[in-house]
């Protein structure tokens, strides 16, 4: 089983074609001022460097800087197809997550617990790390985060969340009755839950900022730059719409975009979640909702919500439906049907913003496996290219990712290239013809249990 599919050498239209042709209505592009900075010139012409990083988003960035740090001699060139940020680093829901990587609960060497935690806290701590010893300006603001359950269902899992976290040592507070209303107001909660861990960023600012840091650093930032095709071999040659590269080591950051270049096919899913944007609530309005510590504020149902408070003062919440689209497409930065289902999750759990206004509306594309891990590490077959994709929550575990691929590099063993993601199988999905029923069936049935 190899994750480079033979038939992308033979497909000729290979440039991704959704992959930036569309301006997208997305607040954290507006509020990181995209449209005032530099977008870097594409590669043109041939060259070589020592590695390529292709993707710039996290999982590269991330790469980028972890390498460079580790081999400051060596010439790292990152290929992005549009701009840094453009795929999911830039448009995702801010949530900054420190628990997405503990995944089992009950392990019983402490040694090996606590390996797993620090694993988890990484992606946490590194963009606090970017934040103090290069200024990154993110809107990060580190006040944990706050779950809420609408049915007895969701009690018990969150319940069950609950005392995961307390039995590995994570403080974590439940909440009913006074203590949720002293939270948030919402007639639609019957319980919540704190984890006092994780912070929410503007993601776009985020990317953009860590695009300065790897330059600084001395990476080499190519935008506009869309990899057309991928010829792996002891020198690597990586062809792009205007030039190519070699290279005797590749970094593949690509997420959700890696089949359009034949990796990952029929085993890492392109799926597609959307986001809108409120117009900045009043300060009589914030106080009707309560939610005065400013959590990233997410929910326990299979169509979950996920929103956080804007430091402008707007909502921005996303969820209520996953989308898959036919043939693998990519998101078209809208979807009507669920930004109708988001703005009016919203009014449910928050009646008091009936007639809120709405600025803005767009989607992106992430990549989910059928077990639901992502994956980090060396693609099978091959000594010499590097993956990371498959995230949950991509803005911690991204950044994770590419400490974990520069570790590799290094040939290190340690409790990041000993993590159950590194170099984890990737179950295949099943054909394309049956993924999005496959897919909409398996919801319906959890959602059942809601
Ligand atoms: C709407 C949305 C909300 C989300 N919310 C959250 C959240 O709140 N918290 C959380 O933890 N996770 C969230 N996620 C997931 C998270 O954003 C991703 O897991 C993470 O950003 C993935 O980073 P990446 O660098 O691997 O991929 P991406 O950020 O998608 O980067 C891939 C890059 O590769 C480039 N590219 C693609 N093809 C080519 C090519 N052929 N040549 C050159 N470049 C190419 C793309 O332009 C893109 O910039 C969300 C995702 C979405 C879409």
């Amino acid at each position: 089983m190899n994750y480079f599919s033979r038939s992308h050498n033979r497909d000729k239209n290979l440039r991704p074609p959704d992959l930036y042709e569309y301006s997208i209505d997305n607040y954290w592009f507006k509020a990181a001022r995209l449209e005032d900075q530099v977008i870097n010139q594409p590669l043109r012409g041939s060259h070589t460097a020592d590695v390529v990083i292709i993707g710039g988003g996290y999982t590269g960035l991330s790469s980028a800087y972890n390498i460079q740090r580790k081999f400051p001699e060596k010439k790292i060139v990152l290929l992005e197809g549009a701009c840094c940020g453009y795929g999911a680093s830039g448009r995702n829901g801010g949530f900054l997550a420190a628990t997405d990587l503990l995944h089992d609960y009950d392990i019983k060497d402490s040694q090996l617990r606590q390996d797993r935690i620090d694993v988890s806290f990484y992606g946490l701590k590194q963009v606090k790390q970017v934040i103090a010893d290069h200024g990154v300006d993110c809107d990060f603001q580190e006040n944990g985060m706050l779950n809420l359950a609408f049915s007895e269902n969701q009690v018990k899992r969150l319940e069950k969340y609950y005392k995961n976290l307390n039995s590995i040592g994570l403080k974590s507070t439940l909440l009913q009755g006074e203590d949720l209303e002293a939270e948030i107001k919402t007639p639609r909660a019957v319980a919540g839950q704190i984890t006092h861990h994780g912070a929410i960023i503007n993601p776009a600012k985020l990317a953009r900022e860590m695009k300065r840091v790897v330059e600084e650093l001395d990476v080499e930032v190519r935008e506009r730059t869309v990899v057309t095709r991928i010829t792996p071999g002891k020198v690597h040659l990586v062809d792009t719409e205007l030039g190519e590269i070699r290279a005797p080591l590749l970094v593949l950051g690509l997420n959700a975009y890696g089949h359009k270049l034949g990796l990952f096919k029929n085993r890492i899913i392109p799926m597609c979640t959307f986001i809108v944007a409120t117009e900045p609530l009043s300060l009589a309005q914030w106080e009707s909702i309560g939610w005065k510590n400013r959590q990233g504020l997410s929910d326990f149902r299979v169509n979950f919500n996920y929103s956080v408070p804007a430091v402008d003062g707007r909502i921005v919440i996303g969820g209520s439906d996953l989308v898959y689209y036919a043939q693998d497409s990519l998101s078209s930065g809208n979807e009507k049907t669920v930004t109708r289902k988001i703005k009016k999750d919203l009014f449910t759990t928050f009646p008091q913003l009936e007639g809120l206004k709405f600025e803005y509306a767009w989607g992106g594309t992430t990549a989910v496996t059928v077990h639901r891990t992502p994956s980090v590490g060396l693609l099978k077959g091959h000594d010499n290219i590097y993956y990371g994709g498959g995230y949950n929550e991509g803005v911690p575990s991204a950044q994770t990712a590419g400490r974990i691929i520069a570790d590799l590099m290094v040939g290190e063993s340690n409790k990041f290239t000993n993590h159950y993601i590194v170099n984890r199988n990737i179950p295949y999905t099943g054909p394309l013809i049956v993924r999005g029923l496959g897919f909409r069936m398996y919801r319906w049935y959890l959602s059942r249990y809601d």
